[in-house]
């Protein structure tokens, strides 16, 4: 009899787990999925060959291939790394778009700059424009997706359901909460150029070059401050991990 009963229990149980989510664990919800969240403590991101392609900004058809070259990349190390956290997964959807339009992720995007990530939809947008001609051959517009494609990882992981439910209500005080969204996100941005960077035939020079460039352009009110934008993306970067990127729990000064 011993032997019998384990096999009828895995035959009850088996049914009814979809593939792939076998050894997947409840996403956590409330304040732990902010401060004790499982992509703290799954180790670094997977490195990985990532080699990125010629991109001229004007052409939106090469600034297209690239961003869904390095789409791919993000989509294989975070669908890893989740793997590795015991947390189920999917990909986001994406859309690039090369004037504000309306998109499918976040409906009308009139006087949209930049990137953008709707958590209802699990969707981000990037747009292409003129705006970026300025950062042309730096690695700024992999760092956006990647930092938009951060907060996906957060929405999957439980972060962004926890951080709204959380908010405070004064604005004053949601500005600051908020910031500490923005900062994980650029963590785990900088986490994943790290795992890639090799590949990319990019040196340290490049490196500091996008530092400057969010430190001096990237600060908001709602996002943080630009030194603190790039303090961040660089923590991540020099880790090449979310472990790191426990922004609930850093001091009030870090995440200003
Ligand atoms: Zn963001």
């Amino acid at each position: 009899m011993r032997k019998i009963i384990p096999l009828l229990v895995a035959g009850l149980v088996a049914p009814l787990l979809a593939p792939g989510t076998v050894h997947a664990r409840p996403v956590p919800t409330g304040l732990s999925a902010l401060t004790k969240n499982p992509i703290y403590t799954s180790g670094k991101l997977p490195v990985r060959s990532c080699p990125e392609y010629s991109v001229t900004i004007e052409d939106f058809l090469t600034a297209q291939n690239y961003l869904r070259e390095g789409a791919e990349c993000l989509d294989a190390t975070w669908t890893s790394f989740f793997k590795k956290a015991k947390l189920p997964f999917r990909k986001p959807g994406m859309e690039f778009i090369s004037k504000p339009t309306k998109t499918r992720a976040c409906g009308n995007m009139d006087g949209f700059w930049g990137g953008a990530y709707c958590h209802d939809t699990q969707g981000l947008v990037v747009l292409v424009d003129g705006w970026m001609l300025e950062y042309e051959g730096t690695p700024f517009l992999f760092y956006v997706l990647a930092h938009e494609y951060g907060h996906h990882v957060q929405q999957r992981a439980g972060i962004i359901k926890a951080h709204y439910k959380l908010m405070p209500k004064s604005t004053k005080a949601a500005y600051k909460w908020h910031a500490r969204l923005e900062l994980q996100a650029d963590c785990l941005s900088g986490a994943f150029l790290r795992s890639i960077w090799a590949s990319t035939g990019r040196d340290s020079h490049d490196w500091q070059q996008l530092l400057t460039y969010i430190k001096e352009d990237m600060g908001d009110p709602t996002h943080g401050g630009g030194k603190s934008r790039a303090a961040w993306t660089d923590r991540g970067f020099k880790a090449g991990s979310p472990s790191v990127c426990n922004t609930y729990k850093a001091p009030a000064s870090q995440v200003a």
